[in-house]
């Protein structure tokens, strides 16, 4: 692979800093410290205000730190052998040999492509749930030496911060990041100038350059249209994630997909197999195959052959999230495209609709998606049946369960997700190397000697770290908002290290219904006031054009009258801030409605800092659990939706009352619950090595990437 990459941005950073200091630039632009133990710590001791007021960006904090700053941490020994401890794991990490990891090989790496990665708060190209497993996912393949390559967009205005009013409704503001202020760099050319990518847009070749990320030891490249020779739309197209208009979103699949191959051949990559993690990139499959038509194969190869560089991931069963466009929309945004393969485009319009279909029916991304890859698969084992069935149409003369769409479950990267305190209890207690090992589970057995006292107090200190920011956070968001000072005050009296902590946070989507947690308000009130204290974080975004999930905020957010010190609603959730939801809560709850649940993931996150799952049996929930490890709640698909709501809800509350918080309170002579902690145990025994990346990565490359076929 070329080393294509620009030096300048970390040299330019570098010569800023104080000597001793130089190689902080380095470990600034390589995402690798954000998983490792000390990473956080380095930064955070440079100048903690500094760093939590630059949003956790390195770059920025070495950027525009004060020079006495800077002087000052040059002078700290402790702060310099830190420094070194990380510059040697980076060189190590970087310096490993490649795993064998069929078909793919350093100079001919697999391709992952994804309109969103969440790597860290820092890069914000991410949205939710998708991203943050794709980030997960280079993680992982950093970690495992699997050679691939990571392709996406720079959106320069990235997903919107979340501001509430005094009323609860959520606005939004998109904040503008020059690439300067985040860890990528420019990728030049040959010839020491920006690489240009040439993309055909409409009616026009759009130009793109692209950056690169380093995650590890896994290059992650992103596009950006904001180029000068653009005209003002054109520049717009990479400026926003999950853009409001459907017409810019297609935009934006085109240069994802055609232009992120077209990059990879720019920079001499050559990708043996291109990985399209959801429907958004899948035109990608289509500059394969043009690709091939401009070498004079005919058309019946050059499609098979393409197929065959190509795996998809679905991850979408709600029918509304797998987009589908006009025949026109489809044809305009592919004019130039179109003119390029001549003979051959209604062949490959025809991909984006099931076979045989007319060709007036909508051109639909995940069916091209499933059309031009040589396998698809789900992301749970629930996911894989009701995927099964959702797309039963492209196989009509199949049974159902022949229906070739298998599935690999989702997990997250432990290093990223587990909290320092349980990391370090857990390398006391299972060994130096398990976390170079989390998916076998004999490993976690070891979970059971752990004394009961020290898992405890571990959890009670992530309680505690949360506590503290949950305080602080409630403060300055209602300073924002204007609320009186009597009720900004209270917030930092509000919530307590010692109660029954439930946690709900990802992105506010109808499906997820965080309507339930309220849905009987004298209820809630009763066991949320109870003589068995009981408090409530919630978080999460809606889509700015959902106003449905706006009011589901604004609904939770008006118990803010009644229930202020017990429930807060925490504004702008993100990466920074689930890591302390998901390592502090007691109990995390999921209320999807099914069979709408594609995995879900923050549970598994959850999962890995001691926190107990109370889901409804849907996506990932359905393999993991087995009667001990936490609480499930079983809902059939109804067509009533309000009476299923009712039901689900009423078993929430009943399982709250009934278990969760007798079992919490229920202590020893020692002031330890001796029941939580065994059901603690079971959890992180039987979801720990089940849930996590390692094991996800393993299922990728034995039954994805090395097969020509999944089977389910
Ligand atoms: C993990 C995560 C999600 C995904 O949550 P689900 O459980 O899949 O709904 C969403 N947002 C952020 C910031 C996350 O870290």
């Amino acid at each position: 692979m070329a080393e294509t990459t620009a030096r300048s941005e970390r040299e330019t950073l570098a010569a800023r800093l104080p000597e001793p200091l130089r190689p902080l630039a380095r470990l600034a632009y390589n995402f690798w410290w954000s998983w490792q133990p000390e990473g956080d710590a380095l930064w955070r001791s440079i100048d903690p205000e500094w760093w939590d007021a630059c949003g956790q960006s390195p770059v920025r904090l070495l950027r525009e730190a004060p020079q006495d700053t800077l002087d000052r941490a040059a002078a700290l020994p402790a702060i310099l052998e830190r420094m070194e401890r990380l510059s040697r794991g980076l060189d190590e990490a970087l310096a490993r040999p490649c795993t064998p990891a069929l078909p793919a090989m350093p100079d001919a790496p697999i391709a992952f492509f994804c309109a969103e990665y969440g790597v860290h708060a820092s890069l914000p190209v991410y949205a939710g749930g998708l991203g943050v497993l794709a980030g997960d996912l280079l993680k992982e393949a950093s970690d495992r030496c699997v050679p691939l390559v990571g392709v996406g967009l720079l959106y320069r205005r990235g997903y919107f911060h979340q501001r509430l009013d005094r009323s609860g409704w959520q606005h939004e503001c998109w904040t503008v990041s020059a690439p300067e202020q985040l860890a990528v760099e420019r990728v030049l050319g040959a010839s020491g100038a920006p690489l240009a990518v040439e993309i055909p847009v409409r009616d026009r070749m759009v130009h793109a350059s692209v950056w690169r990320a380093d995650v590890g030891r896994v290059p992650l490249y992103l596009l950006d249209t904001d180029v000068p020779e653009n005209s003002g739309v054109e520049r717009f197209i990479t400026a926003q994630l999950y853009i409001g208009g459907r017409e810019y979103r297609l935009l934006q699949y085109v240069v994802l997909g055609i232009g992120g191959v077209r990059a990879l051949e720019a920079m001499g990559v050559h990708a043996v197999l291109l990985h399209l993690n959801e429907g958004h990139p899948a035109l990608a499959a289509l500059e394969l195959v043009r690709d091939r038509l401009a070498r004079g194969e005919p058309i019946e190869r050059a499609l098979s052959a393409a197929r065959g560089r190509v795996v998809f991931t679905t991850h979408t069963p709600v029918a509304a999230g797998n987009e589908t466009y006009p025949v026109a929309e489809i044809e305009h945004a592919l004019r130039t495209f179109g003119a390029e393969v001549g003979a051959a485009a209604p062949a490959l319009l025809a991909l984006g609709r099931p076979e045989g279909a007319a060709p007036s029916q909508p051109f639909g991304m995940t069916d091209l998606g499933l059309r031009a890859s040589r396998s698809t698969n789900a992301v749970s084992r629930r996911h894989g049946e009701v995927a099964r069935a959702m797309w039963a149409h492209h196989w009509p003369d199949r049974r159902e369960d022949e229906i070739p769409i298998g599935h690999v479950t989702n997990g997250v990267h432990v290093p990223t997700w587990m909290a320092g305190p349980m990391r370090a209890l857990l390398d006391r207690h299972l060994g130096p190397e398990w976390i170079e090992h989390p998916a076998d589970p004999w490993r976690w057995a070891a979970i059971d000697a752990i004394p009961d006292e020290e898992l405890w107090a571990t959890r009670c200190r992530l309680r505690a770290d949360l506590v503290a920011f949950a305080r602080a956070r409630s403060v300055s968001d209602r300073l924002a908002r204007g609320e009186p000072i009597e009720y900004v005050e209270r917030a930092s009296r509000s919530f307590d290290p010692d109660v029954l902590t439930l946690g709900f946070a990802r992105r506010v989507a109808s499906y997820k219904r965080l309507n339930l947690l309220v849905a009987d308000t004298e209820r809630i009130v009763a066991l949320l006031g109870g003589a068995h204290r009981v408090q409530l974080l919630v978080a999460g975004k809606a889509h700015p054009r959902d106003d449905a999930a706006k009011a589901m905020v604004r609904h939770v957010f008006g118990f803010k009258e009644q229930l202020a010190a017990r429930v807060v609603f925490l504004e702008d959730h993100d990466l920074a801030m689930a890591k302390l939801l998901v390592a502090g809560c007691d109990v995390w709850l999921n209320l999807p409605r099914p069979p709408l649940e594609a995995s879900g993931t923050s549970g598994m996150k959850s999962a890995m800092n001691g926190g107990l799952n109370l889901g409804i049996l849907d996506g990932w929930w359905c393999e993991g659990y087995d009667g001990a490890n936490g609480w499930a709640i079983r809902s059939d698909t109804m067509l009533d939706a309000p009476l299923q709501d009712a039901r689900d809800a009423d078993a929430l509350y009943g399982l709250l009352e009934r278990e969760v918080v007798p079992l919490f309170y229920e202590r020893d002579a020692g002031g330890v619950p001796r029941g939580w902690v065994r059901r603690v145990k079971a959890s992180l025994r039987s979801l720990g090595p089940a849930f996590n990346t390692a094991r996800t990565m393993r299922d990728y490359l034995v039954q994805v990437y090395a097969r020509s076929g999944v089977a389910s």
